[in-house]
């Protein structure tokens, strides 16, 4: 299938954009005590700019550890994951911290909004953590909130919010930085079907402003939404090689 050639991005190849995304045979394990879990056994995944991918797969195939890695919340323990062509696995804490504040918008299931901080405090956390001055935070918050459909609800607690008006805050708060990447994890996970569809509106609007998306799901209607469907099984993308998966997982180090 042919993938969206975003304006203003080059294709490295007509018709194709550049990858933003290059998951290389990434493992993931996770050690606790005498226990080691393999949440990734060698996923390799390339996605353009400007695509809107669906994850999809059973509870416990990986979907929330991909998410936490194409984030830069956590790094791989074997292979590499290259973000606009940058390898992340050699990057500082603190050049991941900037990635994941400028250029990643995060929209998880439980919303993980502050309860004592108003809609538009929340929405300009990322914005204070950037370092912007008060007026334009809360400017740009505002203008956040009405994108969101909820420029009359500004001055609420997330208490004082229904769960979809919460998703719509912790989207606007995903958007206000204008990242060029949105990853959203099971975003309509803990809503009735009216506030889903508003949710998965949202996410159609910010992909087409030109925004790269990853959605995860385990839900085959939402993953309908996207432009393309990837799917996990027990930590492996499930049409993937199997062949390169067991070579990286034996090639797993200590990290
Ligand atoms: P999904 O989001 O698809 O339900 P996860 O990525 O959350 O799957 O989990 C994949 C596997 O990794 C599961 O077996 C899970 O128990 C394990 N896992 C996830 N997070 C941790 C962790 N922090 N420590 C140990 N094991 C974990
Ligand atoms: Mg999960």
């Amino acid at each position: 299938m042919a993938e969206p050639v975003v304006p203003g991005r080059e294709p490295a190849v007509p018709g194709r954009t550049a990858p933003v995304i290059e998951l290389d045979r990434v493992v993931k394990v996770y050690r606790t005590g005498t226990f080691a879990v393999a949440a990734l056994r060698g996923v390799s995944l390339s996605i353009g700019a400007g695509e809107y991918v669906a994850v999809m797969g059973p509870s416990g195939s990986g979907k929330s550890t991909l998410m936490h890695i194409l984030g830069c919340l956590d790094v791989p323990t074997g292979g590499a994951y290259r973000l606009a062509g940058e390898d992340v696995g050699t990057m500082s804490e603190a050049a991941l911290a900037s990635v994941r504040n400028r250029r990643i918008g995060f929209v998880f299931q439980q919303f993980n909004l502050l309860p004592s901080l108003t809609a538009c405090r929340n929405v300009e956390l990322p914005l204070a953590y950037a370092g912007v001055g008060r007026a334009e935070r809360r400017e740009r918050a505002l203008a956040a909130l009405g994108r969101v459909g909820l420029a009359d609800r500004v001055q609420h607690r997330p208490g004082e919010l229904s769960g979809g008006q919460q998703q719509r805050v912790a989207i606007a708060r995903a958007l206000v930085t204008d990242p060029d990447l949105v990853l959203a994890d099971e975003p309509t996970g803990n809503l009735d079907s009216a506030s889903a569809g508003d949710v998965l509106d949202l996410m159609g609007e910010l992909h087409r402003a030109g925004r790269t998306v990853v959605l995860i799901t385990h839900d085959a209607d939402v993953a309908a939404t996207a432009g393309r469907t990837v799917r996990l099984r027990d930590g492996l993308v499930a049409d993937g090689g199997l062949e390169a998966a067991s070579e990286a997982v034996e090639g797993v180090g200590s990290r």
